[in-house]
Parts: structure tokens; sequence; C-alpha cells
């Protein structure tokens, strides 16, 4: 039995290690199937956060770079501001969240962090000190407080209900008969696409990182679910730099700054008001999506 068992837990912890990696850096832009294609360098020192200030300059970037994606990029994202990048789909959203964690090399320019080039660091440190909220939390055939603990290893009960609390989850899982035990995922407890999306806010908040990466494709959930999220994500993101990949425009109305990505450029940059004040990509997006949602309704 021993012979058995501990091979099978060796195994096990393996493959926790290695669905971590995947999970926390690659779920939320189904990366799953894609290879990290870069390493460190020799004698890479760690990152040192101190507000979590992201800036890329300048930044080409094609997965082949006969195919330019992004055409030179400047962003900035102040420590403990919340920008939103909006535009059409395949205009490159999802790429500058790849190159921020470092899947992919810029083919020109930079991408700092704290005025640190990423390719100057560990990718360890790099991914500790970035959360992601996926838009399709992966729940593990364990109970609900593992899923949540999962963000961290070595956390107390109290930081959990916290996190949980945080992400307005801990209400509903503790009306649940066996509360944060009650086993989810496919061999458990079903849970709603908000509730999963709710846990994977906690379980981001538990690991605490100073810059959060959001992917708000909530069009999947009722307007009341996404109201919420949307408070829950709101909260996840007060004190911390905040970069939203946004889909639904209502959602991001309130950022900090806007930045509007068409054709690997960025066409327009401002707040919600002044960017519908200027009538133009942003203004015309906004419009669209208002009617659109005025048909679905
Ligand atoms: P968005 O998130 O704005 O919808 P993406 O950043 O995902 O856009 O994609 C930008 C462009 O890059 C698209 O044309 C897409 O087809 C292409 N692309 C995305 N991922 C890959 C990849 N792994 N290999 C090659 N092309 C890709
Ligand atoms: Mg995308």
């Amino acid at each position: 039995m021993i012979q058995i068992t501990m091979p099978l837990n060796f195994l096990g912890s393996v493959y926790r290690e290695i669905r971590q990696a995947l999970v926390d850096m690659g779920q939320m832009f189904d990366l799953l199937e894609q290879p990290a294609e870069v390493s460190d360098k020799p004698g890479a020192p760690a990152l040192r956060v101190s507000g979590g200030e992201v800036e890329l300059t300048d930044v080409t970037f094609g997965y082949d770079p006969t195919r330019p994606i992004l055409k030179g990029i400047s962003v900035r994202v102040g420590a403990g501001e919340s920008v939103a990048l909006v535009g059409p789909s395949g205009s490159g959203k999802s790429t500058i969240g790849r190159l921020l964690f470092r899947f992919y090399d810029v083919n020109g320019g930079s991408v700092r962090i704290d005025g640190q080039d990423v390719r100057d660091v560990t990718q360890e440190t790099l991914h500790q000190a970035i959360g992601v909220v996926p838009q399709d939390t992966v729940l593990f055939n364990d109970s609900i407080r593992y899923n949540i603990a999962y963000g961290r290893d070595g956390a107390t009960e109290e930081e959990i209900i916290a996190a949980a609390r945080a992400a307005q989850i801990h209400e509903f899982i503790i009306a649940l008969p066996e509360g944060y035990e009650t086993p989810v995922g496919e061999r458990g407890l079903k849970l709603s696409g908000g509730e999963k999306q709710r846990v994977g806010i906690a379980r981001t908040l538990l690991k605490n990182p100073p810059i959060l990466l959001l992917d708000e494709a909530t069009s999947a959930l009722d307007t009341e679910t996404e109201a919420s999220i949307q408070g829950a994500l709101k909260r996840a993101g007060e004190g911390r730099t905040v970069l939203t990949i946004a889909h639904r425009l209502s959602t991001i109305a309130d950022a900090d700054r806007i930045v509007v990505l068409e054709n690997g450029l960025v066409v327009e940059e401002g707040t919600h008001d002044a960017l519908l004040e200027r009538n133009g990509r942003y203004a015309n997006l906004w419009q669209r999506q208002k009617s659109e949602d005025a048909e679905a309704a």
C-alpha cells in the first residue's frame, strides 16, 4: 500500500505544481496549450515591487514577426492606478497581458514594472507580482476551502474567510450544509458562472498581488450577477495597480483611464467622459454596445 501511495502522492504534488503554474498564468489567456518561450537570464535578480507601476514603451510584437500585432504601443499604468484596455476583438488586448507576464518577449520596445524590464528579472517573481482573475475559473475536485486556499500556501482560516468576504462569496459558502468543506468541481457541487468567478477572485485576493490583470468577460452572466462581480472586482482592485481587459464597456466606465487599441496601435486614450466628448472610436464602440444591449433586452 505504502509503495503505491507514496509515488502517487509525489506525482500528485508535481502535477499540482505544474497545474498551478499553468492555471495562474495561463487561465485567462486560454494559453494552456502554449509553451513559455522565454527563460531567465543567468543570475537574474528578483523583481522588486515598490508601487507596482506598469509601463509599456514603444512595444512592437508579433507571434510571427512578419505579421506584427502590436505596432509601437506605449501604455503606462501608474502605481495604484486602474487602466482599461478596449478595442475590437483581435486588436491585441490579451497579447498585452501575455507580454506583461513575459510569455513572449517583445520584438522592440520594453515592458517594465517599477522600472525593471520584465526580461531582466526572474519569471517566478514576475508571476508572483501579478494576479489574474480569469474569465473562467477552474475548480478542483476538492472542498471550496481548498479551491480558495490554493491562492497561497499556508493561508490561515482568517485570511481565507477575509478573501471570501471581499469576493462576496462568504455568505453563499456558509449557507451550504457543509460550508467551506463542501466539495465542488465536476464531482461536487456545481457552481454557477458567477459563483466560480467569485471563487477565482477570492483565490487571487489571497495571493495578494500588487498588480491585478482582469479579464471582464462577464457577458455570459446575467446583469445582476455581473453587477455583483463588478462590486467584488472593484474591491479587489483597491490599493493595487489594475489593468483591465474590457469586453463590456459599461463595466470600465469608471476606470482612471481607458486606452483604445485598434490595428496594433493606441488610437485614443482618456477618461470615459473625455472619450465620449471626443466622439471618436470609443464613443462609437459605446454607442454600438448600447444599441446591442437594447436589442438583447
Ligand atoms: P484581443 O484580445 O484584442 O481579442 P489578441 O491579443 O488575443 O486579441 O490577439 C491579437 C491577434 O493575435 C489576433 O489576430 C490573434 O489571431 C493573434 N494571436 C493571438 N494569439 C496568437 C498565437 N498564440 N499565435 C498566433 N497568433 C495569435
Ligand atoms: Mg482577448
